[in-house]
């Protein structure tokens, strides 16, 4: 897949280009920009925008309201998207669990979820951690009992991202302690005010709330809202995370984040007045970061076109994790690099240092450094994926 020699694309990138530069809400651009969170109504606003274009679910076939795109135009348009500075698109609708209700939901089902999330209408949320069941989630104990028509659902769930945003919540509940443990599961979801459910906020190092945890007490949802068969829910858990951990590529998002270094490592004078970007160790590390991005995108590309019949990433969506995370820690740790040049020239100027004036980049590049570091932790730790390319890439 070669992007650059194909000219056939340059009027798709044009269009979407354009969309994002006239007619994308410029105030929720512009809040992102300064590294504010979004309220839940921006976020809404934020995706319903897309998805008025029905560009949302960006990834899905038109018959479930997707358009349709080539992974070639998909592409184009997460670097546009990104380049452009729009918030990140909450995963858990349109990457995780929309292909999940699409690949194994009822009718029924895809009729009652497909387009909330589409539209962007509907927030989700993804209950599969556990306090004691991380890596191993296999060992989760969150509980789902069968009583007539409906599952009574107990446990917590943890480390939920943007559950304060969600409508709806995926979880991988435990419906048979007899089984094997990845066959006593099962894939059921359930709106977040229901009765017994309650969100409690996690503030992380970055002093954002992303996180939370959820309890579910005596919750009663339908039989209906499990997808697929009674205890396969491992199986189709396992199907998501190769749509989970190829989104973290951000291609786009990435060379914004080093261009921008670039623009202030070549204006912030430092100490002793010669610009960051002048200095050699600095420029060696901006370069090798450079380079680590060209290194990923032709990852991507090479993983992206050995789907290209429309299948599942496959385990070498565990290199891309790798990969991608460990480059974002490369990229955002320049950040720090750029706020202690500033601090220097403060202290050589015997001006007190002032986070918030002129150098406002740098309290929000601080928090990108330090947001940034959750990557390798999140979607299945890096650990874990090397181990699943140990044995299941290379076959040892
Ligand atoms: C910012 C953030 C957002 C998250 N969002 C969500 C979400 O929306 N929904 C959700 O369900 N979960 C979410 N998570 C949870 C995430 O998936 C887990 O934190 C992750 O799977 C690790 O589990 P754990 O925290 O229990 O760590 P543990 O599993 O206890 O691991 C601790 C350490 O031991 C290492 N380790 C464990 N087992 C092995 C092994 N077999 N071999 C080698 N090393 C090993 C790990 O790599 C890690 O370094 C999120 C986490 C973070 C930090």
């Amino acid at each position: 897949m070669d992007l650059t020699a194909n000219p056939a694309l340059e009027p798709f990138r044009a269009e979407v280009r354009s969309f994002f530069e006239r007619d994308f809400p410029k105030d929720i651009i512009e809040k992102t920009a300064r590294g504010q969170s979004l309220t839940t109504a921006e976020v809404r606003k934020s995706e319903m925008a897309l998805g008025a274009k029905g560009w949302l679910a960006s990834a899905w076939p038109s018959e479930y309201g997707g358009p349709g795109w080539s992974l070639e135009e998909q592409y184009v348009f997460d670097e546009e998207l990104e380049r452009a500075g729009v918030p990140t698109v909450t995963p858990m609708g349109v990457i995780y669990v929309g292909p999940i209700i699409y690949t194994f939901g009822s009718d029924t089902q895809k009729e009652k979820w497909l387009e909330g999330i589409s539209s962007g209408r509907d927030g989700w949320g993804q209950g599969y951690s556990e306090p004691e069941s991380g890596s191993d989630l296999a060992s989760l104990q969150f509980s789902a009992v069968r009583e007539g028509d409906e599952y009574v659902l107990n446990g917590t769930k943890i480390w939920t991202s943007a559950a304060q945003h969600a409508d709806w919540i995926f979880l991988l509940a435990r419906t048979s302690r007899e089984a094997k443990k990845q066959e006593g599961i099962s894939f059921i979801c359930c709106e977040m005010d229901r009765p017994g459910v309650s969100l409690h906020p996690i503030i992380t190092i970055d002093g954002k709330h992303v996180l939370n945890s959820v309890t579910f007490e005596n919750v009663r949802v339908p039989v209906d809202y499990r997808i697929g068969e009674e205890g396969k829910g491992w199986t189709y858990s396992q199907f998501l995370l190769g749509f989970e951990r190829t989104s973290y590529a951000r291609i786009g998002g990435k060379r914004k984040q080093l261009s921008h270094i670039r623009r202030l490592a070549s204006a912030e004078p430092t100490g002793g007045n010669t610009r960051l970007i002048d200095d050699e160790a600095f420029a060696q590390k901006l370069t090798a970061a450079d380079m680590a991005v060209d290194g990923l995108e032709m990852t991507v590309l090479r993983v992206l076109s050995a789907v290209k019949d429309g299948g599942s990433p496959g385990k070498e969506a565990s290199i891309i994790k790798i990969l991608a995370t460990e480059t974002a820690q490369q990229i955002t740790t320049l950040y720090l690099d750029l706020a202690a040049a500033h601090g220097q020239r403060k202290f050589a100027d015997s001006v007190s240092p002032d986070w918030t004036g002129h150098t406002a980049y740098a309290a929000p590049g601080v928090a990108t450094y330090l947001g940034t570091r959750a990557q390798t932790i999140y979607g299945g730790t890096n650990e874990i994926q090397k181990n699943i390319i140990a044995k299941r890439v290379l076959g040892l």
